[in-house]
């Protein structure tokens, strides 16, 4: 990469102009690709919303951008009058993703300087309008895009994704490491497919063991906000564009995402 474009995109001049129109802005965030940050992401904006509030979500996962599937949008965002892009809209939820900008296969092949423009045109770029809470679906890892979301934005603070088993949480504590180092507050860590519930023979199985993200949030001193079971409906749904928490909101999962978001939610405001 030459010396000017470099220069021209180093994490300092990112983001200068942090989101202001949100009250809150909360990063999700996992180390590991696959292990359910986005599907958080998204059920965590209903949940929220389920308590009256106003919720954007901001798709930042350059290297998988999979919210406007699960949201169940599509399209181009216009530009306004002040040349800021307009979000797209489902379910009164307020939706940027990098996946509304370029074809979903290209970002993989990005190089540095123009995931960085395309972050910083996401962040600084978008009309928002009023919302309580910012909803941002990191990219798994913490390289440099991450370090600077995490550094460059105003940010509440980080819920950290893992799964149960070692190989995840070896990754879930660099996560943990890097936004103390740039000092962003972790709000806690949720543990996803903690278990799973046979539907013929109602036995519990620990397919990924189980109880690792909580033992690992207490060495942290950090909040355990819970653990949700592998749940085919929620792969179901959210392949159809059917958040579990619109779709299914009786279901327990649904209720599990519910009572994450209350708590993070009544930990942000006490
Ligand atoms: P990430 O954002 O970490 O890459 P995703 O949220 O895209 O992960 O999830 C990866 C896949 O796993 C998706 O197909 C999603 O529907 C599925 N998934 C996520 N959490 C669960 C769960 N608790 N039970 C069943 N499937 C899940």
């Amino acid at each position: 990469m030459s010396e000017e474009i470099k220069n021209k995109f180093t994490p300092k001049k990112f983001v200068k102009n942090p989101i202001k129109v949100t009250k809150c802005t909360l990063m999700i965030s996992s180390a590991k690709g696959g292990v359910g940050k986005s599907t958080f992401a998204v059920n965590l904006a209903f949940a929220l919303q389920n308590i009256g509030k106003k919720v954007g979500i901001l798709d930042a996962d350059i290297y998988g951008p999979s919210v406007p599937r699960m949201m169940g949008i599509s399209g181009r965002p216009k530009a306004n009058e002040s040349k800021k892009l307009i979000p797209l809209e489902n379910y009164n939820i307020k939706c940027m993703s990098i996946g509304f900008l370029v074809d979903v296969d290209t970002p993989t092949i990005w190089r540095g300087p123009m995931v960085m423009k395309a972050l910083e045109q996401m962040f600084n770029g978008v009309e928002w309008g009023n919302l309580d809470y910012l909803i941002i679906d990191l990219p798994p890892g913490t390289g440099d895009a991450q370090l600077s979301l995490a550094q460059n934005s105003k940010l509440t603070g980080s819920i950290i994704i893992s799964t149960p088993q070692d190989v995840a949480l070896i990754d879930a504590r660099k996560g943990i490491n890097m936004f103390k180092k740039v000092e962003v507050p972790v709000l806690g860590i949720v543990e996803n497919m903690s278990y799973f519930v046979c539907n013929n023979c109602s036995e519990r199985h620990e397919i990924f063991s189980n109880g690792g993200a909580k033992k690992e949030a207490s060495k942290f001193g950090m909040d355990f906000l819970g653990e949700l079971p592998l749940e085919t409906n929620l792969r179901i749904q959210s392949d159809k564009g059917h958040p579990i928490c619109i779709s299914m909101p009786e279901s327990k999962i649904a209720k599990s995402y519910m009572a994450i978001a209350k708590q993070v939610h009544n930990n942000i405001n006490k």
